[in-house]
C-alpha cells in the first residue's frame, strides 16, 4: 500500500491509473477507522480495480463550537487498517497541502441541506461539497461509497454530482452496527458507560418508528412523535432532531406513500449521535440512491 501525502503526487499517480484504463474506487473518511469504514473499503475492493482512501479532517465542515480539534486521531491505526483491507493507495494530505491559502471560490448547497443536520450545523454542508470537489479531482475516482448512516450527506453529494456533472457513480453503504444496534461512529468513544448502554435506544427508536409504518401508520407527525417520546423515556441525552421526510429529496411529506428516510440526532454530554433508516411506503428498507 502507497502513503501519499502530496496532493500533486496523489492526482499524477490517478492520471497514471487513468492512463492505463484502471477503476479507481474512491472511500472518503475523516480517519479512526472503524468497521463501518472497513465495510466502504471492502465494497470498494470488490468493485474497483484501484481502492483509494483518504484520512482528512477537513475543518471546513466544523462550526465554530464543534469537535474539530478533539475530533479522535490515530495516522498509524489507520494505515494498519487500510493495509489490512487490501486498500491500494492512502492519501493523507496535511491541512496546509489541502487549503495552503484561504479559498476564494465557494459552493453554495441550496436544496437538502437546510434539515436534519443543515438545520443546526451551518455551513457544515458547504465544507462537505467543498473538500469532495478537491478530493474528487484529486483522487479521479469512477465511483465514491458513502455510509447511509450519513444518509443526508449522501443526498446532498447527489445533488453534487448530478448539479456539477463529476463524472462519479455514487455507491450507497448499509450502516455497519454494533450488536446492539448502535451504529458505529468514531465519536463513540466519547460516550460515558451509562451513555453508551442507553444509546442503543437511539437505533431501537427508530425501530419503533417503522414498525408503525409496516403495520399500516401512514402520519409522520404520529411516528416523529412516538420516537420522541421513546428517546426521552429511555436515554439522558437532548434531542436534535427527530424528522421524517421524502428521501433522497428530503422535503416534508404529508403522508408515507413514497420513499422516506426516519432520522434522529441525539446530544449526549460529548457526543452527538445521528442515526437513520430510508424505508418505503412498506416498511421496506432501501439502500439505493
Ligand atoms: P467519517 O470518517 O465519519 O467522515 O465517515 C466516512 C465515511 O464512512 C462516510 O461515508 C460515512 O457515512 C461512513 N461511515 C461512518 N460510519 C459508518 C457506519 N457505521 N456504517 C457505514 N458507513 C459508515
Amino acid at each position: 500500500m502507497k502513503v501519499i501525502r502530496k496532493v500533486s503526487e496523489m492526482q499524477q499517480l490517478a492520471l497514471q491509473f487513468k492512463k492505463r484504463d484502471k477503476k479507481i474506487g474512491f472511500v472518503p473518511t475523516m480517519g479512526f477507522l472503524h468497521e463501518g469504514h472497513q465495510s466502504l473499503m471492502q465494497s470498494a475492493r470488490e468493485e474497483s480495480d484501484i481502492v483509494v482512501v483518504s484520512v482528512f479532517v477537513n475543518p471546513l465542515q466544523f462550526g465554530p463550537n464543534e469537535d474539530f480539534e478533539r475530533y479522535p486521531r490515530d495516522e498509524q491505526r489507520d494505515i494498519d487498517t487500510a493495509e489490512k483491507n487490501l486498500v491500494d493507495v492512502l492519501f493523507i494530505p496535511e491541512l496546509t497541502e489541502m487549503y495552503p491559502s484561504e479559498q476564494s471560490v465557494s459552493l453554495n448547497v441550496s436544496k437538502r441541506s437546510n434539515v436534519l443536520c443543515g438545520r443546526t450545523r451551518e455551513g457544515h454542508f458547504e465544507g462537505v461539497v467543498t473538500v469532495l470537489s478537491k478530493l474528487f479531482n484529486i483522487t479521479l475516482p469512477d465511483k465514491v461509497y458513502f455510509g447511509m448512516k450519513d444518509a443526508q450527506q449522501i443526498a446532498v453529494v447527489d445533488s453534487l454530482v448530478n448539479d456539477l456533472n463529476f463524472p462519479i457513480e455514487i455507491v450507497p453503504v448499509a450502516t455497519v452496527r454494533e450488536n446492539d444496534g448502535l451504529a458505529k461512529s468514531s465519536r463513540n468513544i466519547y460516550l460515558t458507560e451509562l451513555e453508551r448502554k442507553e444509546a442503543k435506544n437511539v437505533y431501537q427508536a427508530l425501530q419503533i418508528g417503522l414498525e408503525l409504518v409496516i403495520d399500516g401508520e401512514k402520519n409522520p407527525d404520529i411516528i416523529v412523535k412516538e420516537v420522541e417520546d421513546f428517546i426521552v423515556q429511555n436515554t439522558h441525552g437532548t434531542i436534535d432532531y427527530v424528522e421524517l421526510l421524502s428521501y433522497p429529496e428530503l422535503i416534508q411529506v404529508a403522508a408515507i406513500n413514497e420513499r422516506v428516510i426516519l432520522a434522529v440526532a441525539v446530544q449526549f454530554e460529548h457526543a452527538r449521535l445521528i442515526d437513520n433508516i430510508v424505508f418505503d411506503d412498506k416498511g421496506l428498507i432501501s439502500k439505493r440512491i
